[in-house]
């Protein structure tokens, strides 16, 4: 395998899918892995660009099929990266990056030797500062959001195995585009 499987994890509430958005536009020679999920579209998504929609019996399936490098379930919604959209763009050298929760980066690292990963970590500060985010962005059950600690307690061991860490926290955004490029660039 010549390429390079470019994996963003972290807490979620770090602002991951916006820096994921900024490096694929900033750098063009990579691509996106994309993901099936079962949740709804929210408005601004685009079927097939980010995310195919899928109902949980075409999952399921898919499941079945041994489709799947990895997949999770996620706050009650099913996400899982096809063995197809990877494999093939590694093998003809290609980067390609892909942003998981904890669970499915464990199993790509079980599967995808070290040498082909790269594993950036967004980090976005302590528990507390999460919490303010989180809640600050849509309504949230107490049970949620202790949940979301558990999650972010699990998503925060991940941080030992990154390559590069990203410190993301209110107010830096722009240093933190920065630093995601510069390390997608240097794999080029
Ligand atoms: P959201 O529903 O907010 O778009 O994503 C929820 C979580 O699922 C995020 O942490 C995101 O990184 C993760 N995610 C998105 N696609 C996949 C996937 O294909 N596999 C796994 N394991 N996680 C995914």
């Amino acid at each position: 395998m010549r390429g390079r499987f470019v994996i963003v994890v972290g807490p979620s509430g770090a602002g991951k899918g916006t820096l994921v958005r900024y490096v694929l536009e900033a750098v063009p020679a990579i691509s996106y892995a994309q993901s099936f999920v079962t949740r709804g579209m929210r408005p601004g998504e685009v079927n097939g660009e980010m995310y195919h929609f899928v109902s949980q019996e075409e999952f399921d399936k898919k499941i079945q099929q041994g489709d799947f490098l990895e997949w999770a379930e996620f706050g009650g919604n099913y996400y899982g990266t096809a063995l197809s959209s990877v494999m093939p763009e590694l093998e003809k050298g290609n980067i390609i990056l892909k942003e998981v929760e904890v669970q499915g980066a464990r199993q790509i690292l079980e599967k995808i030797p070290r040498k082909s990963l790269f594993i950036i970590f967004i980090h976005a500060g302590s528990w507390g500062a999460l919490e303010k985010r989180i809640r600050g962005r849509a309504p949230i059950s107490e049970e949620e959001v202790a949940k979301r600690k558990g999650r972010y307690d699990d998503e925060m061991s991940f941080i030992q195995k990154a390559d590069v860490i990203i410190e993301n926290n209110d107010g830096s955004i722009e240093v933190a585009k920065k630093k995601i490029q510069e390390a997608v660039e240097s794999l080029l």
